[in-house]
């Protein structure tokens, strides 16, 4: 942080400094501009925690323009915005961080569940306590939200019952009942399955089609 604030501070003097020709005077701007950027670069690198989450990603499994889609909406608190990217790069001060990184902790299990270290990982998802609970109402939350989508581009009018944290069962369109969206229900099968209840079928009338949507949240280092 003190090196930003020396190299800002440099800038602003380089930068304050009477130039005669106004084309030397924009050259030197481009000339610091570049300098601090590569300061930036050299103070990054030289931290390693910091971009890990950029150096673990599977550019072949996630899109690099889909992976940071989020930061470009700018719809985030700056603070969120921060506390994601550190929780992104394993920086948030976990048991494990505190035993590995800070040296502050010589035990570096999980609060919860006690077996496994208690890393970012595993506390997003990995954590058999947070399996029973909190891990299935955020996939329910996932599921609410594409399912109002999904009723919103079929044409479905969504009345006062139907929020974003619960999904009526069945819903079709009004046109005749060409689409109908199904939540969570079974499907009756020739063959016994037992997994047999989708999150979501969509099923076209018309075309006599269905297509079934499983959601899942998984890590972004355990897609597969
Ligand atoms: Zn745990």
């Amino acid at each position: 942080m003190n090196s930003i604030s020396k190299t800002a501070a440099k800038i602003k003097e380089e930068l304050s400094q009477p130039n005669e020709k106004s084309d030397a005077k924009q050259d030197g701007m481009q000339h610091t501009r570049a300098s601090l950027g590569e300061s930036l670069k050299k103070e990054r690198k030289n931290k390693v925690m910091h971009g890990q989450y950029i150096r673990n990603i599977d550019r072949q499994l996630i899109s690099e323009e889909d992976m940071f889609l989020w930061l470009s909406k700018g719809d985030l608190k700056a603070e969120t915005e921060s506390e994601i990217v550190a929780a992104q790069d394993q920086a948030l001060q976990t048991k494990y961080y505190a035993t590995k990184i800070l040296d502050t902790e010589t035990d570096s299990k999980c609060r919860l569940c006690q077996q496994f270290d208690e890393t970012i990982d595993h506390i997003i998802s990995a954590c058999l306590i947070l399996a029973k609970q909190q891990y299935i109402k955020r996939h329910d939350r996932v599921c609410a939200q594409l399912h109002f989508n999904i009723c919103k581009e079929t044409g479905v009018q969504l009345d006062k019952k139907h929020c974003m944290n619960m999904c009526q069962k069945t819903v079709e369109t009004r046109k005749g009942g060409k689409v109908t969206t199904l939540w969570n229900q079974q499907v009756q099968t020739d063959r016994t399955i037992p997994t047999n209840k989708p999150d979501i079928i969509i099923r076209d009338n018309e075309k006599g089609t269905c297509m079934l949507i499983d959601v899942a949240i998984s890590g972004d280092r355990n897609v597969i």
